[in-house]
């Protein structure tokens, strides 16, 4: 069913894209840097306004209002190319952007960004978050495992930035209710799944649906078909399960 409107809204229903690497490494998890340049260049051009995880949260929560044509750019893994080659272009557009980091990997191995960086991108406007310690599948692990990737994840990302960490996204998607619980428990207010889709009121605040941008043999031309018919996928009946 098409979310309700509320008297005189547009259902909320926003685009959350999922990238990961920004570099021209020709594998379907890696956006050429100029494809990124396009994209955000498109955005730019059709009126789409990019947001924070609370602004998507609130409105979520029938709460504060949203820019037209709003969209979430999100990047997972936290890859030292979303500095170098990503960062760049959404400060020229003046983007926000929020990238989840591992928290494990972050200046422990090579292609990862280091904290100093985070710091950095985080004056201008692109918002930090938790993908775990170690990136690991949640639905493998027991609980006290799954306490200490999501609970230890958030503690070092806010002893490292200084602000409260609230959001996450699962490792590999991989995700439940009992986990989903968990992540509640440990003080997120929510987290974000790969499931297809676009986030509207239906979504559960702890799976939130994303739509990935990923390379492919016409990748600006993907991108142009997700942004565009996703929304209206949604309200002519697309149920989500
Ligand atoms: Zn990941």
């Amino acid at each position: 069913m098409p979310a309700l409107a509320k008297a005189g809204r547009e259902p909320v229903s926003v685009t959350v894209l999922n990238y990961h690497k920004v570099d021209s490494m020709h594998i379907s998890l890696s956006v050429l840097p100029s494809d990124f340049a396009w994209q955000m260049q498109y955005l730019e051009d059709h009126g789409f306004h990019p947001i924070t995880p609370d602004e998507l949260y609130d409105s979520l929560e029938g709460r504060g209002d949203l820019p037209e044509k709003p969209v979430l750019i999100t990047f997972d893994d936290g890859y030292a190319d979303n500095y170098k080659n990503a960062y760049p272009i959404l400060k020229k557009h003046n983007f926000k952007a929020t990238i989840f980091v591992v928290t494990g990997f972050m200046g422990k191995r090579k292609g990862y960004l280091t904290w100093d960086q985070c710091r950095e991108m985080e004056k201008n406007g692109i918002s930090i978050q938790a993908h775990t310690v170690d990136h690991r599948s949640m639905t493998d692990l027991t609980d006290d495992e799954i306490r200490s990737e999501i609970v230890d994840s958030k503690k070092q990302a806010e002893d490292e930035l200084g602000h409260p960490v609230e959001y996450m996204a699962y490792p590999t998607g991989a995700c439940n209710l009992h986990i989903a619980q968990l992540v509640k428990e440990a003080g997120y207010k929510a987290a974000f799944t790969i499931r297809y889709g676009n986030a509207d009121p239906e979504s559960n605040v702890y799976a939130i649906e994303r739509v990935p941008v990923f390379h492919t043999a016409n990748t600006n031309r993907d991108f142009i078909e997700r942004i565009t018919y996703t929304p209206l996928f949604e309200r002519f009946g697309w149920k989500k399960s």
